[in-house]
């Protein structure tokens, strides 16, 4: 019953997804920290879903024991720190929120667009020291500049839209051919884009192959006083080598909201800890920095808490895995509540030749209205509706599922 679902909400988490948990009737605990992982450790045994932002580790020593953990929530975008294969490999469902603030970084991305064209940053702290200093000299407007996005996904679709709106000409590369939108255009190669574009933004996800992809060689193949914008990830852009290209003049500005190592607490220094070469950034002139702000607005935190919030809450409720990051995404269409004598039944098992064959023997007895299966890896996850079945049915059922040697998990709904 939805009252005996323990549900431990740390870090936080908006009141969005607070809110539709409590409605749901669960018993949600919330707490506005983390907690230490003797804490977590103690606290995780009894609780079915735990929702959690980027600080809470769910290490495989902690999701050990998870003995009744159904699904974890992170209510952000990365998922690092959980043990995914491990989470998978218990049937435990994972979920986060990959696009929610993709509308805010794109809309970042043009406000440091317009203030390094007319290097708004100097100006400001220059006045905030008392310096007066009006300067025209290589402030230009954004109207008629070539914008180059680099990774024509969530965000540098959006983004595209919104910088033509600002009559910029926006030309894209991607590794897929996509669709342009508006009156965008598709280039083949990184090179082409970088020798064409005033400004040049990244917007590729941190792989192997995104390592330092923009580096010494691209710095040298970018166009003589253009700009630099990165909101992706840190690993994307050599530093030393922008440091350098910023010191030639090559390229005239740029605005850094990743780096490669990042501070786990706010507070002053943190920054210097971390990444050596912290101190040449800083004196560079027309050089943005933000502590990874990108996706950080009241709508896009909003708008995670009721992705994932409503994303647990099928899970809980239907079994429904869509929007999960480390199972196959299954769904049926909703059980009919109201059939008293109608249940969902879900077993996540391990892939193996011939389980099937036990499922299907174990409820072809049944009269099964619908049944949907897939797999991930060395996971699978089947739902099925059975209508028709007494209580003890069902018990029976269960006890039969429960005793097969590739079980993960069952659930009857
Ligand atoms: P997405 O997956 O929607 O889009 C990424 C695009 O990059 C895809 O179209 C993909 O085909 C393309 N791509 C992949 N490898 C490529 C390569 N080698 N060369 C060219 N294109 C390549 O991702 P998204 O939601 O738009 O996010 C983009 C980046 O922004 C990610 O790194 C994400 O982590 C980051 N991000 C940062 C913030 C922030 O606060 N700064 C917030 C959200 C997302």
């Amino acid at each position: 019953a939805t009252e005996d679902i323990k549900i431990l909400l740390l870090e936080n988490i908006n009141k969005t997804a607070r809110d539709i948990l409590d409605k749901q009737g669960y018993q949600v605990e919330f707490l506005k920290g983390s907690l230490s992982e003797d804490k977590l450790i103690e606290k995780i045994r009894d609780i079915h879903v735990i929702g959690i932002r980027s600080k809470t580790q769910l290490t495989e020593k902690v999701l050990r024991e998870a003995k009744n953990l159904l699904a974890i929530g992170c209510f952000c975008i990365g998922t690092n720190q959980v043990d995914l294969e491990y989470a998978r490999k218990h049937g435990i469902v994972v979920f986060n929120s990959p696009f929610s603030n993709s509308r805010s970084v794109a809309e970042l991305m043009i406000a440091e667009i317009i203030s390094l064209a007319r290097q708004l940053g100097d100006r400001n702290e220059e006045l905030h020291r008392g310096e007066w200093n009006k300067v025209s000299n290589k402030c230009w407007e954004i109207r008629g500049k070539t914008l180059g996005i680099v990774g024509y996904g969530h965000i540098g679709s959006q983004l595209s839209v919104l910088a033509e709106a600002m009559g910029m000409s926006v030309i894209f590369y991607d590794i897929i051919p996509l669709m342009a939108l508006g009156s965008a255009k598709q280039v083949s190669t990184l090179t082409e884009l970088l020798s064409m574009a005033d400004f040049v933004t990244l917007h590729v996800p941190e792989l192997p192959e995104t390592k330092n992809m923009i580096g010494k060689e691209q710095f040298l193949e970018m166009k003589h006083g253009s700009y630099l914008l990165n909101a992706s990830r840190g690993s994307v852009v050599d530093i030393p080598a922008l440091i350098e290209a910023m010191t030639a003049g090559k390229i005239a500005g740029a605005a850094l909201d990743v780096y490669p190592n990042e501070p786990a607490e706010n507070g002053p220094h943190n920054f210097d800890r971390v990444n050596t070469w912290a101190k040449d950034l800083r004196g560079l002139k027309n050089l943005i920095l933000t502590p990874h702000i990108g996706g950080s607005t009241e709508e896009a935190q909003s708008a995670i808490g009721i992705e994932v919030g409503e994303a647990l809450t099928r899970y809980i409720n239907e079994g429904s895995t869509i929007g999960s990051v480390n199972m196959p995404e299954v769904t049926l269409r909703s059980i009919s509540q109201s059939q008293e004598n109608n249940v969902r039944i879900i077993f996540i098992h391990q892939n193996r030749p011939g389980v099937l064959r036990q499922v299907n023997s174990i409820l072809g007895d049944h009269n099964v209205d619908k049944q949907t299966s897939d797999s991930r890896n060395d996971v699978a996850y089947l739902m099925a509706d059975v209508s028709d079945v007494s209580f003890n049915e069902i018990k029976s059922l269960y006890v039969s599922l429960e005793t097969l040697s590739s079980k993960i998990l069952t659930r009857v709904l």
